[in-house]
């Protein structure tokens, strides 16, 4: 998958808890920048980097999930506003929170 449409909102670099469900606590390798925008501190050796007993880090395109405003949604999953101040799902397509 190219990275090129990514707007580095950070909305997909979110922890699951145990049951799979979204939480608003993020990997700890997502940084966050003055701007609102994100990045991955390990970026060149994120994928199969294991995050937590039952997490790896994987491609975009295998998640679960969709996220508020991702250009990469598929529009056949649920889609969740997720950050630091919460989860929420949504059923309308704005820009995500963090990206301006
Ligand atoms: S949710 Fe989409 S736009 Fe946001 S960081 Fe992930 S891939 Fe990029
Ligand atoms: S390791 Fe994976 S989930 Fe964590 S910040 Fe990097 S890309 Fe996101």
């Amino acid at each position: 998958m190219s990275d090129d449409k990514c707007l580095r909102c950070g909305q997909c670099c979110y922890m699951p808890d145990a049951a799979g469900n979204m939480t608003a606590t993020p990997c700890r390798y997502l940084r966050f920048n003055g701007d609102g925008t994100t990045f991955c501190a390990i970026y060149e050796n994120r994928i199969g980097t294991r995050l937590a007993p039952n997490v790896v880090c994987g491609l975009r395109s295998r998640d679960r999930f969709d996220y508020e405003g991702c250009p990469y949604n598929t529009g056949a999953k649920p889609v969740y506003r997720v950050g630091r101040n919460g989860v929420r799902r949504i059923f309308t397509a704005g820009p995500p929170p963090d990206c301006h």
